[in-house]
């Protein structure tokens, strides 16, 4: 079983299934699985050359199996970008994806967008290209491939919005996209609280999982680095929330020294939007 991840290569990781890790910053992780007559797909890429790159490697792997599938996991731009060039290359498939769908793909659009156009040196599309789902998903659902199956179901609202992840019941292993990739990043423009974050974690390591695909790290982890980071998060917050019962200022905020292990990603911008979201708002009146 192969743990590290290749870029560009599509590694087969367990039977019918196999990861695609784009090259460069972003490192997202595709997942295609193999059906006795087709093939779906879980995630895009988001830069051109990366997206290139899937596409060739699926039809030289699969050279008569159509892709009929393409599942969205969130609505963050590295994650749909690559839809039309999917369907230049393959022709008619159904793509779904979590609900609110428009809105949540025009913000994120806008957000990354700049991101896009430097990541890829040949960035030849235009936001006018992007392709919404087909459909929306707002229930559980089983993705049967080769006599396996993948018991897809909403968390969130979270990180991303709702993000669709998928379990493995056979072997235990569970993609959850960017729930998991080593820390966080508050960004609410495109979805991020760290009370959404906090409860999407929580839910998620009482999945019985053992291995975990995540959506840009280049290696699989398992349950425990889960929990882990469950535990590291559940410990910020509550570090925060003594720091602001006793009334610190954003200044303090920013300056504080915290004891939790927890990776904070851009922290002057994390931070000022922690600030914002524990500071300012009841949890109960957020929403998206
Ligand atoms: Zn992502």
């Amino acid at each position: 079983m192969t743990t590290t991840l290749e870029p560009q290569q599509l590694q087969q990781i367990e039977p019918y299934l196999y990861l695609f890790q784009g090259a460069g910053s972003f490192r997202v992780n595709s997942i295609v699985l193999e059906d006795h007559d087709c093939l779906y797909l879980i995630d895009t890429q988001l830069e051109d050359e990366n997206n290139h790159a899937l596409i060739a490697a699926i039809k030289t792997s699969f050279p008569t199996k159509p892709l009929r599938l393409a599942v969205i996991s969130h609505y963050h731009l590295d994650h749909y970008a690559g839809l039309p060039l999917f369907r230049q290359a393959f022709g008619a498939f159904e793509v779904i994806g979590p609900p609110d769908a428009r809105r949540c793909m025009d913000a994120a659009t806008a957000v990354i967008w700049e991101a896009y156009e430097r990541e890829s040196p040949e960035h030849q599309l235009t936001p006018a290209d992007l392709l919404y789902p087909d459909r929306e998903i707002n229930q559980p659902f089983a993705l049967a491939f080769s006599g396996r199956s993948f018991s897809m179901t909403l968390i969130g609202p979270n990180e991303a919005w709702s993000t669709l992840i998928g379990l493995l019941p056979d072997t235990r292993t569970l993609y959850i996209s960017d729930l998991y990739f080593g820390g966080i990043y508050i960004d609410p423009r495109i979805g991020g609280t760290v009370l959404g974050w906090q409860r999407a974690m929580e839910q998620i390591i009482t999945i019985p999982a053992e291995q975990v695909i995540a959506g840009h790290t280049n290696r699989l982890y398992t349950h425990a680095d889960l929990r882990q980071f469950s535990a590291d998060l559940s410990a910020f917050v509550a570090e925060c929330q003594q720091l602001f019962s006793a009334g610190i200022s954003a200044v303090e905020f920013q300056n504080h020294v915290f004891q939790s292990d927890l990776t904070v990603y851009a922290p002057d911008f994390s931070l000022a939007n922690i600030y914002q979201e524990l500071g300012s708002v009841e949890p109960s009146e957020r929403c998206f």
